[in-house]
Order: structure tokens, then C-alpha cells, then sequence
């Protein structure tokens, strides 16, 4: 067993089928401490989401030990690590996967519930306040821009209080100064709470808040190191 937050071994993964089935990741093999915030950058197509989804444990490879908080990932069946990752794990994913016939503010308190806390609505709103959407809490996904959706997204990852948080260019759709202020939040769970952040971003000023950049080409770690500080 391990004591890192995240632990790859040797994983690859391939994804599609037939003919167009896809070699991603080759060989990856990784060590994230806990409470480490970890960039991980490349050119689009190197396989940096799929590497997040795969730490995530919503893909399995095809070969290789994938170890999140102390749980080897292979030995848990598909409701065992839904539960897992509901319990331990946020995640923003790239195109933000809200429930397009919720409110936000039934977004962010869908996790809440499902973990059963009593006070599921009073910490969805202030977690959606956190993020500067006091004033959209009862819109639908489809009635927010993009960047405001991905602030929902961002609020509904952090209200459970994860331990891990992995986060797939949350910047991606805003502006400098709300990049700046969200970011801000992403770092406070490091900070306050001793999350582990592994955050893919093109965001250079984002990278460089990291404690280190894990640089992704053509499914292969090509650099692992200490973000100068
Ligand atoms: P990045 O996030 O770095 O842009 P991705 O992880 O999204 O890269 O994709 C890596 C490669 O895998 C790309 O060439 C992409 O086209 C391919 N790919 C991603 N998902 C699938 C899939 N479900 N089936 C086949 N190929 C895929
Ligand atoms: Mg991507």
C-alpha cells in the first residue's frame, strides 16, 4: 500500500474501438504526495484529460496499479468506486457535466445529499456565493454563460469537502479576474483543509501556483518538476 494521495504504476489505457481504437496513455507512472497541487500541462491531444479521468477512477486501464488515498482502484467494482470517488474525490470536468434539469443551486446540492448531509442547501449556496452566483442559484445550465457554468461546476466539486480534487482546466472559460478569485478557492482547500489538487490548465500564472508541473506529449510524462519557486 501506499500513503500518497495518488499512486500510477506503469498505466496504460486505451479508449474507442475497432479501428479506431486509440493507444492514450503509455506507461505512466506518477506519485502525487498528499496536500501536493500538481499542474499537469502538454499540447492538446497528449492525453492530459484522460490521464484526470483515469486518476479519477472513471476510466480503467488496461494495465498498471492505480492507488487514490490508500485504495487499490482495480479491486473496487463500478459502485464501490462511485461511492469512492463520491466520498473522497471533486471533479471538474473539461466541459462541465452539469445537470442540464437542475437549478445550480440543485447542482452543487446533489452531492451533498447523495453523502447524506442534513444542510445540503444552506452549504450549496454558500458555496455558490463563494464562486459569485448568488444571483443565478435557481437558473438552469443552459440559461448561464460558459464561464458561470463552470463556476457551478467548480461549487459543486469543492462543497463536499474532498480530499482530492482533480480539475480539468477550471480557468478555462474566465476572465482573469473571476480565474483569479476561483482559483483562489481551489487553493484554499489545499491550504485549510490539506486537499490534493491536481489541476490540468494551459494557464501559465495557474502552473505556476502548483508545487509542481507534470508535463504530458503523446500519452508519455516527458518532464516531472518543482514549479520554481
Ligand atoms: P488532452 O486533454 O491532452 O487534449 P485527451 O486526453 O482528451 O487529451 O485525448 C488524448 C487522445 O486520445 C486524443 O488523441 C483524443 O483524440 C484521444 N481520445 C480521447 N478520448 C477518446 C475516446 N473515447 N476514444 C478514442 N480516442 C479518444
Ligand atoms: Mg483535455
Amino acid at each position: 500500500m501506499t500513503d500518497k494521495a495518488i499512486a500510477l504504476e506503469n498505466v496504460d489505457l486505451s479508449l474507442g474501438r475497432g479501428a479506431a481504437r486509440v493507444h492514450i496513455l503509455k506507461g505512466i507512472s506518477l506519485d502525487i504526495e498528499r496536500g501536493e497541487a500538481v499542474g499537469l500541462v502538454g499540447p492538446s491531444g497528449s492525453g492530459k484529460s484522460t490521464l484526470l479521468m483515469t486518476m479519477a477512477g472513471l476510466e480503467r486501464p488496461d494495465s498498471g496499479r492505480i492507488v487514490v488515498d490508500g485504495r487499490d482502484l482495480s479491486g473496487l467494482d463500478e459502485d464501490a468506486l462511485a461511492r469512492f470517488r463520491g466520498r473522497r474525490i471533486g471533479i471538474v470536468f473539461q466541459s462541465f457535466h452539469l445537470v442540464p434539469t437542475m437549478t445550480a443551486l440543485e447542482n452543487v446540492a446533489l452531492p451533498l445529499e447523495l453523502a447524506g448531509e442534513a444542510d445540503a442547501y444552506p452549504r450549496a449556496m454558500a458555496e455558490l456565493k463563494s464562486v459569485g452566483l448568488a444571483e443565478r442559484m435557481s437558473h438552469y445550465p443552459a440559461q448561464l454563460s460558459g464561464g458561470e457554468q463552470q463556476r457551478v461546476a467548480i461549487a459543486r466539486a469543492i462543497a463536499p469537502d474532498p480530499a482530492i480534487l482533480v480539475a480539468d482546466e477550471p480557468t478555462g472559460n474566465l476572465d482573469e479576474g473571476t480565474g483569479g478569485s476561483i482559483v483562489d478557492l481551489l487553493f484554499a482547500l489545499k491550504r485549510d483543509r490539506g486537499a490534493t489538487l491536481v489541476l490540468v490548465t494551459h494557464d501559465l500564472a495557474l502552473a505556476r501556483r502548483c508545487d509542481r508541473t507534470v508535463r504530458l506529449r503523446s500519452g508519455r510524462i516527458e518532464t516531472d518538476a518543482a514549479v520554481p519557486a
